[in-house]
């Protein structure tokens, strides 16, 4: 009886330990990060280095307009210690998925305080005189399948890929506020070299002629990119590749190809470019290669990672504009 109560306090302690070194050896276990597509996957690997597992729901070369996600997706969601997704409803699917894992955690918004093009604004600039403000809203809805009213492409520019880099860090310290100096130190180290990139090749877009700034790709992933750097983009999809143009919309893409000019006609990685084939055969465009849009390319070719993808599309444009 005399020591019944010593030994109670005594087993209290060996639970107590027990649990703070199984908390202690869990702590040790990469960070499983989620990303919903391939570029987002490299920024939180750059970002997150060794304290981080990513795994993506979209892959590098897939489409993620027009994902179909699978009964794996969402057990992958249930276990993640932080789900980082771009906002601006570029993946519609999203919202009913973290739904259906039950996942509670950590959510980055990667555009979040991003400066954003309105897609009335890019219809406005395309068309000056077809619509008042209205009709443009009403326009977006009916063709953007799965997009809000703000272009969500805001990766394809290396100043808002900074805030999407921010945002990242922000979670990340959230979620593992130890890691606080590791995380930051590379978050700045990679925002340094996407605003060198950027720095480095803006005067050779800066100097190009007024009549080689216009583009055509077959859906409008570029806007960011084309404000960035004083291009404009013709795109007969529109901003989602779920959409495709009526005869008449063609009818009046071919017109507008001949009357404003376009220097080059370009294919993406992702997505149908049957369409841009053909109006680029009927206009005698000139072929200026592949961008990639929405997603990597694998490890192995040209667009492995986000800042490699930049360089790639950056040079190809540069290429085929620059007399
Ligand atoms: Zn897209």
């Amino acid at each position: 009886m005399v020591f019944k109560k010593p030994l109670g306090w005594l087993l209290a302690g060996v639970v107590t330990l027990t649990g703070a070194s199984a908390l202690a050896e869990q702590s040790n276990e990469p960070l499983r990060v989620v990303t919903t597509f391939s570029i987002l996957q490299d920024m939180a690997q750059m970002v997150g280095g060794e304290r981080v597992e990513v795994t993506t729901l979209v892959a590098a070369n897939e489409d993620a307009h027009v994902y179909q996600p699978r009964p794996s997706d969402s057990r992958t969601l249930a276990k993640a210690d932080l789900v980082m997704e771009n906002g601006l409803s570029f993946n519609g699917w999203v919202d009913r998925l973290l739904e259906a894992s039950g996942y509670q955690g950590e959510r980055v918004i990667a555009t979040q305080g991003i400066e954003k093009i309105t897609m009335a604004s890019r219809d406005a600039h395309e068309e000056p005189d077809d619509h008042d403000h209205d009709h443009d809203h009403d326009h977006d809805h009916d063709h953007d399948q799965g997009h809000g009213s703000y272009d969500p492409h805001a990766w394809q520019s290396l100043v808002q890929a900074q805030v999407y880099v921010d945002n990242l860090l922000k979670g990340l310290i959230k979620v593992d506020p130890e890691g606080k100096a590791y995380y930051q130190q590379r978050a700045e180290n990679y925002q340094a070299q996407m605003q060198e990139l950027h720095s480095n090749l803006k005067a050779r877009f800066d100097a190009l002629p007024d009549d080689r700034r216009i583009v055509m790709t077959p859906h409008d992933a570029f806007g960011y990119l084309a404000d960035a750097y004083g291009l404009t983009i013709v795109a007969p999809q529109g901003v989602s590749t779920a959409s495709e143009p009526s005869a008449s919309e063609m009818a009046a893409l071919v017109r507008q190809i001949r009357d404003r000019k376009v220097t080059a006609v370009f294919m993406e990685n992702i997505g149908d470019t049957r369409l841009v084939e053909q109006l680029q055969r009927e206009t005698g465009a000139k072929l200026g290669g592949t961008l990639y849009s929405d997603a990597l390319s694998s490890k192995e070719e040209e667009a492995g990672t986000y800042l490699e993808m930049l360089r790639h599309n950056l040079e190809t444009l540069l290429s085929a504009l620059e007399p």
